[in-house]
């Protein structure tokens, strides 16, 4: 399939598919998150999976649960993953969360990709980036390559003006199980 079929997949009419892992990284090659998500389909480049909201996670700030049900869309082929939330999250109000990360990986039992830090934040009334203080630390700690580090704010960049437009893949609620 092409990018235009996944460009024209519309929600999921069911999230009980199999299970798969999901596996970050830092570039260090420590963990980032480790947890179980459930298979929605697979168009060209785009793999969506379902998260429920309560599903257990390991990450480098500990153990946690998932605080909100989430259709994930990992690219093979970008450099950024999107998390769209079924409900807004938190006191903020979180409705869509952007990871900058290298294009995922996934041998139908665990999808993989590396955390860049940065990431674009869509809340119930603004837009803002996240976490680029712990990019500009960990570019120096971890000793990332100078074309990495472009590619990771050119993708931001990318990425600020595609989340305004609600355009794929950030039309979130084409993605989100209907009730
Ligand atoms: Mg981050």
């Amino acid at each position: 399939m092409t990018e235009d079929a996944a460009a024209a997949l519309g929600p999921p009419t069911t999230v009980a598919g199999r299970r798969i892992h999901v596996l970050s990284k830092k570039f260090d090659g420590s963990t980032h998150y480790s947890y179980t998500a459930r298979f929605i389909d697979q168009a060209g480049p785009l793999i969506r999976v379902w998260v429920e909201a309560r599903e257990p996670y390991v990450s480098y700030r500990g153990e946690g649960l998932m605080r909100e049900g989430f259709t994930a869309l990992f690219f093979t082929d970008r450099w950024y993953n999107i998390f769209h939330n079924l409900r807004p999250m938190g006191r903020r109000g979180y409705l869509t969360y952007t990871n900058v990360g290298t294009p995922a990986t996934f041998d139908g039992e665990t999808l993989r990709w590396v955390d860049l830090d940065v990431d674009i934040v869509r809340t119930v009334d603004a837009i803002h980036v996240d976490d680029e203080d712990e990019f500009a630390l960990h570019a120096q700690t971890m000793a990332y390559p100078d074309d990495l580090v472009d590619r990771v704010r050119a993708t931001r960049d990318e990425v600020l003006r595609l989340v305004e437009t609600d355009a794929f893949p950030f039309n979130r609620m084409d993605h989100l199980p209907r009730p």
